[in-house]
């Protein structure tokens, strides 16, 4: 692993200040924050991330779990995963988040990884790991060496002809199904950016990932209040039954009454090359009967603009089922 500075920030402002210093935003930036590092130190010892200092935040009192004026949550940035997977009041009433964490990783990673961190995990496409391979995602301009090569794993929503990767975060799909808000200290201010818009689609500029700037700073997350009565499921698929990220996965959020659906949100994992809010599966099932033949349609819905990659194909039939599923067991 290549030499590196390191420092506790003790105070936002500070660690906001230091990392301003840094020539791109958070990903890919020299100067970074480290969190619980099971992303960050994993890429320095892969030569794929290389900063030359690093701040570490675990000291900043961010990591509460509070409720706000609203009746909502805020979730600190250095909340561990398995915190806010456990706390009662994400289990009682944003289950689905729970559920999520819980599909994730392991127990080990969970008591490290941080709610900002899960945020800003980066994809876990083959070549954008290994720095023999082209990538433009490490390396603008490399070429993309998925596209002709090993992608079951990758997307097949929101592609580009530069970057096909998938966003990795189940927490991050709950998160729009729940539609969060990213709080955010930059150099300037704070701001607060909802969930659907924080991270970008590939584009031609696949090593940019999110609308973060040099120096921003992950604060917290915020849930709006939980809507009475509302159902939710997070379903994950994938190859194997713990340990393992989604090949497709859907958060559902789901309210009845009188036998018809009268809210819905829905978001899907494992497809996307960012977290997949789908309003189009949201807008077939509003006011419809709760039946298999009207979820089939909103997974019909959300899959429709669906590319397949050379290997990935049967990701487009698996994702409808796993919203089906998801529906079914939501509404059951
Ligand atoms: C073997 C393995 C299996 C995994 N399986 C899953 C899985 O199934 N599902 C899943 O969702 N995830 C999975 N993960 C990913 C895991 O959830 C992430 O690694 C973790 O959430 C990252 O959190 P962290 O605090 O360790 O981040 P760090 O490594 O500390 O940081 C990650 C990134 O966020 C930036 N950052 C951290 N905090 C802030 C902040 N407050 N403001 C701005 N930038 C910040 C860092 O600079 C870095 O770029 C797995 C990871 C491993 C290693
Ligand atoms: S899919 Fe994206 S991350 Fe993977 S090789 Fe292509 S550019 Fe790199």
């Amino acid at each position: 692993m290549h030499t590196f500075e390191f420092e506790r920030a003790t105070n936002s402002a500070a660690a906001v200040a230091t990392a301003a210093h840094a020539k791109t935003a958070q990903q890919g930036a020299d100067v970074r924050f480290v969190a619980g590092g099971t992303t960050l130190l994993d890429l320095m010892k892969l030569n794929v991330e290389t900063p030359v200092r690093v701040i570490d935040i675990n000291r900043l009192p961010l990591d509460r779990i509070e409720a706000t004026p609203d009746g909502g949550l805020k979730i600190g940035a250095t909340v561990r995963n398995s915190d806010l997977a456990n706390h009662p009041v994400v289990k009682r009433d944003y289950a689905v988040l729970s559920q999520s964490i819980l599909s994730g990783a392991s127990a080990q990673l969970r008591n490290m990884a941080t709610t900002a961190g899960n945020l800003l995990q980066r994809t876990r496409c083959v070549y954008f790991r290994d720095t023999a391979m082209p990538c433009n995602k490490r390396e603008p301009g490399t070429g993309c060496a998925a596209i002709t090569g090993a992608n079951r794993m990758l997307a097949i929503l929101g592609t580009s002809e530069h970057c096909i990767a998938t966003n990795p975060s189940d927490m991050c799909v709950a998160m729009a199904a729940l539609e969060a808000t990213i709080h955010v200290q930059g150099p300037t201010g704070t701001r607060a950016i909802p969930i659907g818009e924080f991270h970008l689609l590939p584009g031609s500029t696949p090593d940019r990932e999110t609308v973060l700037e040099p120096g921003d700073l992950v604060t917290h997350v915020t849930l709006p209040p939980p809507v009475a009565g509302s159902n939710q499921v997070y379903l994950k698929l994938r190859d194997r039954a713990s340990y393992e990220f989604a090949l497709a996965s859907a958060a559902v959020v789901i309210t009845v009454a009188g036998g018809k659906v009268t809210r819905a949100r829905i978001a899907l994992g494992g497809v996307g090359t960012k977290p997949w809010r789908s309003p189009e599966a949201e807008a077939v099932l509003v006011g419809q009967v709760v039946d298999q033949a009207n979820f089939r349609k909103a997974a019909e819905a959300a899959l429709r603009d669906a590319k397949p990659q050379s290997e990935n194909g049967f990701k487009i039939e698996l994702a409808k089922r796993c919203l089906t599923h998801a529906l079914q067991m939501a509404t059951a």
